[in-house]
Order: structure tokens, then sequence, then C-alpha cells
């Protein structure tokens, strides 16, 4: 492993640790947009005043999407744009509403758990599991503010039946009733629960009406409390939270040569990563924008997993309102800079699996650390054509990187990304890539270490040369 190719691994390892969940993710992005001189802008604010040309911003949404943007000091509306989308969330299981349980004999603490996306849920079997997400707290000064909790010690594990007490020739279970939590054992809950019903009690003798059970009577009060600890604020001025569990196993360098990644949430925190840095890099440098007449924008949507149609999910109107927001002098400014723009939709693909070859098409076996796929269907569940394959090659030349071509088998299932429904929104020329790895949707997948180099000098690249490659690639014109 090169000496680069292993620092851009092991930055990206810090980066998946840190981010359990797609509001950390967001969080660790905008650390890495912050330190490169990137600006905070706010979408309840007007721009007029803060967007400049040759001037480098982020802006947030939920706390779980996030859209950075370097304008070129030559920008004018109705020129286009290289963008670049990628998803910052990762199937998981997600504390309910009213998550106290206790097992059937009273013997075991318990959390309810909802499932969230496609997970291989029988991956999350036997591991030691934390949870992780954003609690809303009240502060002593009366505001209410989102917060950021992350517990790092192993709180939670679902326990598999013993091998001689069902000898099962596959694995199956219920997602309701097995795929169940423990929080440990019911009789430590027991002693606290005295201690916290008199705060409950407390807090209800002022007479407040309350429209819900205390958050204390929802969930068990020892994970409250845990909570409100890493918040800083005491249990009962924990509002109400969203919490997903994760595994506490740290993501590391693995095979032989350090040429793997073992990690959760590779799909996608791999190209939300690569797009962060492949931006700050294609415009670190103070002069970089100089020259620039469009825009290099990357986007990160949370939801994905899910299928996007939510606030601040691709479906959304997020990228469409920025993209107008930066482009609204003239009255087709927007749709002529959308003509011109082209979007990277960025996500995890499939390597060859080598007990599983028959599962690929012959001719399409993407391999690992071999670099970025890009991804065809004939069905448009992948958003490539042949003009954005044509630019995408021009930029992997200039950038040294190889490239790979996946299509599914004609009798498999397929999976999609965010890239036909945002270049349906958007009309945007689309290309769908990402590199590949294995397991996807494991609670521990793998990927390739020397792939996230590749990634990161390609994005820097694209970024570096669309506007002038983009006049040159002509579609729906006379020549
Ligand atoms: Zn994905």
């Amino acid at each position: 492993m090169t000496s680069s190719s292993r620092k851009y691994a092991l930055e990206f390892l810090s980066y998946v640790n840190a981010s359990p969940t797609p509001f950390h993710a967001v969080e660790s992005s905008k650390q890495l947009l912050k330190k490169a001189g990137f600006i905070e802008i706010k979408e309840r604010e007007p721009w007029a005043q803060c967007v400049e040309n040759g001037g480098r911003y982020f802006v947030t949404r939920n706390g779980s999407s996030i859209i950075a943007f370097g304008v070129g000091k030559k920008w004018k509306p109705g020129n286009g744009m290289a963008l670049l989308g990628a998803h910052t969330d990762s199937p998981a299981l997600r504390i309910k509403p009213v998550s106290k349980k206790f097992a059937e004999n009273g013997s075991f603490l318990q959390v309810g758990v909802e499932t969230y996306g496609g997970g291989l849920w029988h991956t999350w079997f036997d591991r030691d599991l934390s949870i992780a997400g954003r609690a809303m707290v009240r502060h002593s000064n009366g505001s209410i503010v989102s917060k950021l909790i992350k517990i790092d010690q192993p709180i939670l594990r679902i326990p598999t039946l013993a091998i001689h007490l069902d000898r099962q020739e596959t694995f199956t279970f219920n997602k309701e009733t097995q795929l169940f939590p423990i929080a440990g054992l019911a009789a430590a809950e027991l002693n606290k629960t005295a201690a916290d019903n008199s705060s409950a009690e407390k807090s209800g003798s002022d007479g407040d009406f309350k429209p819900l059970a205390l958050m204390t009577d929802r969930h068990h009060p020892m994970i409250i409390d845990r909570i409100a600890k890493a918040a800083g604020v005491n249990a009962e001025d924990v509002l109400d939270f969203e919490m997903i569990l994760y595994d506490t196993q740290e993501s590391v360098l693995g095979g032989i040569n350090d040429e793997l990644i073992f990690s959760q949430r590779l799909d996608n925190l791999t190209m939300s990563f690569c797009a962060t840095v492949g931006l700050i890099e294609s415009i670190g440098d103070e002069k970089a924008l100089d020259e620039e007449s469009g825009i290099r924008l990357i986007s990160l949507f949370d939801h994905e997993e899910i299928g996007s149609q939510t606030a601040q999910g691709a479906d959304s109107n997020f990228l469409p309102a920025i993209i107008r927001r930066l482009s609204s002098d003239a009255a087709t400014a927007f749709e002529e800079t959308l003509i011109k723009s082209m979007l990277w939709s960025c996500d995890m693909a499939h390597s060859v699996h080598p007990n599983y070859p028959a599962k690929y098409e012959s001719s399409h076996r993407p391999e690992m650390n071999k670099g970025p796929v890009i991804k065809v269907n004939a069905n448009a569940r992948y958003a490539t054509n042949s003009p954005g394959i044509v630019l995408t090659t021009e930029v992997a030349k200039m950038a040294g990187v190889p490239l790979q071509l996946f299509v599914v088998r004609n009798d498999s299932s397929c999976g999609s990304t965010i890239g036909p429904m945002l270049s349906a929104a958007l009309g945007t020329r689309t290309v769908d890539m990402g590199n590949c790895q294995l397991s996807m949707h494991s609670i521990r997948e793998t990927g390739g270490a020397h792939d996230v180099e590749h990634a990161v000098k390609l994005f820097k690249t694209y970024f570096n040369n669309f506007s002038q490659l983009e006049p040159k690639i002509l579609v729906d014109s006379t020549t």
C-alpha cells in the first residue's frame, strides 16, 4: 500500500468511526469543510449578502443532509455546475417511540427497535451494540436544542439461540419478536426505577398536562440517563430523541497486506467521505476558483435507504432549491444551469464475491482496489448514459484512476440509487458510480483500502475540469 493511499484509508476510518448516524456523518463532513475554510450558511436566511463568487459554503437540512459548494470567480447564473451526490444513511435498528420492554419472565431489560432500510439483519446478532443519534434537550436557559449523542460502551446485544436448542440449517427469525436487543438484567432497573419514580412524580406534581407519557416511562430510565449524561443535561430535560443502534467494534484496515477495510456503513459513508475530501482538495488552493466559471457542489442526503422521499432526502426540493437560489438572476438561468450541469451519483457497488461468482454477469465483475465502478442499467435503475461515460472516462484519464463497469444479470434483482430520481427532477445528465465492496448492508462490510484514494482523486479531477470538459461533449446541438 502506498503511503498516500494508506493516508486516505486511515482518514476514512476516523470519519466512519466518528459517524454512527447520518447526523454524525453530516457533523464529520462539516468539521472537514470548516477546517478547509468553508462558511456555514442557512436556508432560513437570504443569501444575497453572504454568497459571493470565489466563496466556499455549506448548508445543512435537518442536521442529516448537507450540501457544500465552491462558487467560481467567473460564475454567472445560467452556467453549468459539477454536482456530486451521495447518501449519509445506512440500514440500522432504530429505538421505537415507546421502547421499554421487560422479558416475559421478567429477567431481562429489553429495548423495542424498528428496522430502518433493508439490512442484512442476521448480521446484527451477537454484536456488541450501542446507541447513537440526536436528542432534543432543554437547556437551563429554556431553549430546546438538538444534541448529537454517541454512547461508546456496548450496552445492547441481540443474542442468538444456542445451537443445542434449535438445530436450524438456515438461520431464520421473526423481525418483531426475535430481533430484540437485551439491555441488561431487570434487577438493576428495579432498584433504579424507585429513584426515578420520585423524580417523575416531582415533574408531574406541578400540575402540567402531559400529552405524552414521560420519556422515563416510555424508555428504560437507565437508557435516558445515559443519553442525558452524554448531552450534559438532567434526565427530565431529554424531551425526545431519534436513536439507532450501531456496532461498537471500530472500523479497521484488514487483509494480509492491509488492502481491505472491515467496517460498518461503507455503503455509503465511503462516497460521502470521498465526496467531501474530493471537493475540499479541488478548491483547497486559494486561487483554485479564479478561472472557474461554474460551481462545484456535493450533496450528501439522508434517507436513501428508505426511498429518499422526505424533506431532506434526494427526492425533496433540497438540491433544486439550492441550485435555484444560486442561479436566480435571469428568468431562465435556473433551467440553463440544470441543462449545462452534470451529476455524479455516487453510491457503493458490488465487488465480485469469490464464493458466489455465478451471481454476477460474467463480463461485469468489479474487483476491489481496481477503481470506481460505473453502473449501467437498461431499465434506468441507474441513470448512466453514454455522454456520462465519455466524460467520466476523460476525467479518469486525467486523474490516472482506473474505472470498471457493472451491469446486473437479467435474472437478478437490481438495487437503485438517488441517480434516477435526481436526474428526473433536474433534467441533468447523470452518471451512477461508486467503489465496490462485499456484503452490502451487513453490519460489517468489506471494501478496498486503495479505492478510497482512487475515488478522492477522481472526484477532485472532476471538479477541477468539469467546466472545461462540459462544452466539448455535445448532445441536443447541431454540429
Ligand atoms: Zn447506498
